[in-house]
């Protein structure tokens, strides 16, 4: 058994999770569907994905590296981010990204120039906000007006207007993203209604557009990861399949990142110290928000199991806390478990998404370790390569 606490993947389940995807799109659908990259940078579940032919959407200089490094083609790159670098989008056009998703009008200009001084052209797609609310979290909520993010939807044909006018750019598109963790996939529908009206003005004024890209953000079941491992995909796509006018030869594209990894990852700590306290019992792990800041940070739940539980054991409410020196490093709070003891090994379950990739050295302790494997976590079944160990 490694060292705790570590993020442990099931790329079985990862498989059948792509496989489901797959099977949700019809052969005559004409959707393309991109991993959102900085759901998870474990190169395991990257290559998985990348294998399964899917492109990836980046947010930074360091993801369009990575991401070529992995091998995913650069042509299904399209590059977000409300605060693209200069090195950032020079490195994206010398590679060729398929495109960018272009969020200020100020960004569509210096795109334009650093492409132009490079002898290239760029593809962009104009990231709109569309004003609908993914009714999620307020810190995962990106598409209403008050969002930093995207182009307000008033100015969306000066912005395709000016992407015309500018010399080293090709418009190609209009990009969109809601908000993250959305469970009812209807509420994807008004985003349709937005999108076929906006169509419908860009067309009037002469434009036309080869894809629409409807962004991620379908989530996935925190609650009971065990009854619905894999994400509805057929219910999420057949949103889009039903709301969206379509143009001849047109294609949907869709980034998603949480549905396909969130429920693939599990985080496994150790209890060190069960403490009595006079109203509540303690059972404090050695992993923290350091390792897993969903909790502290939107107020998530997770699931949380003790895989050290003997058979027939009292079920008793634990705050279940981390060992960082912050009153907000709390994963759980009147949680029922069984009985615990020092030494148990939990799985705090669904962390797939937004775990490691959101992990920092606060209190100078070491970033978690990651490994992977068929199945669900066994202790015996994880092996540890040296070159793992950090
Ligand atoms: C984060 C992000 C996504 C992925 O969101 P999920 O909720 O993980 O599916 C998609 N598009 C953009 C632009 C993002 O920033």
């Amino acid at each position: 058994m490694p060292q705790t606490p570590f993020y442990y993947y099931d790329l079985a389940l990862l498989r059948r999770t792509l496989d489901a995807l797959q099977a949700a799109i019809r052969p005559d659908d004409p959707f393309r569907v991109h991993y959102a990259f900085k759901a998870c940078y474990n190169a395991d579940v990257a290559r998985t994905i990348r294998d399964r032919g899917l492109g990836a959407d980046c947010v930074s200089e360091g993801e369009v590296a990575r991401l070529l490094e992995l091998g995913f083609p650069a042509d299904r790159l399209v590059f977000a981010g409300v605060g693209k670098t200069d090195a950032a989008i020079d490195r994206a056009v010398q590679a060729g990204i398929g495109a960018f998703n272009v969020e200020n009008l100020q960004e569509l200009e210096v795109i334009s120039q650093r492409a132009a001084a490079l002898g290239q052209t760029a593809r962009v797609a104009l990231r709109i906000n569309p004003g609908v609310d993914a009714h999620t979290h307020e810190k995962i909520t990106t598409g209403l007006p008050e969002n930093k993010f995207g182009i307000a939807l008033e100015d969306t044909l000066t912005a395709i207007s000016r992407a015309h006018q500018l010399p080293a750019l090709q418009f190609v598109g209009l990009h969109f993203h809601i908000g993250s963790q959305v469970l009812d996939a209807s509420l994807f529908a008004p985003l349709c209604d937005v999108i076929n009206r906006l169509q419908d003005d860009v067309e009037a004024a002469g434009f036309t557009m080869s894809y629409i890209n409807v962004g991620g953000g379908l989530g996935i079941d925190y609650e009971h990861p065990d009854e619905h491992p894999v994400p509805d995909f057929e219910s999420y796509f057949a949103v889009f399949r039903q709301g969206l006018r379509l143009r001849p030869g047109q294609t949907v594209h869709f980034e998603l990142g949480r549905s396909i990894v969130g429920q693939c990852g599990t985080l496994i700590t150790r209890v060190l110290f069960v403490k009595e306290g006079k109203e509540k019992r303690f059972a404090i792990l050695d992993a923290g928000f350091t390792d897993l800041v969903r909790v502290a940070m939107y107020g998530a739940y997770h699931a949380i199991e003790n895989l050290s539980a003997r058979p027939g054991e009292p079920v008793e409410p634990y705050d279940v806390a981390g060992p960082v020196c912050e009153s907000s490093d709390v994963f759980a709070v009147d949680r029922p478990l069984p009985r615990t003891r020092r030494g148990d090994l939990f799985a705090i379950r669904s962390a797939g998404a937004y775990g490691h990739v959101m992990a920092s050295t606060y209190n100078y302790r070491p970033l978690p370790a990651e490994y992977s494997g068929d199945g669900p976590f066994k202790p015996e079944a994880v092996s540890v390569p040296a070159q793992k160990r950090q």
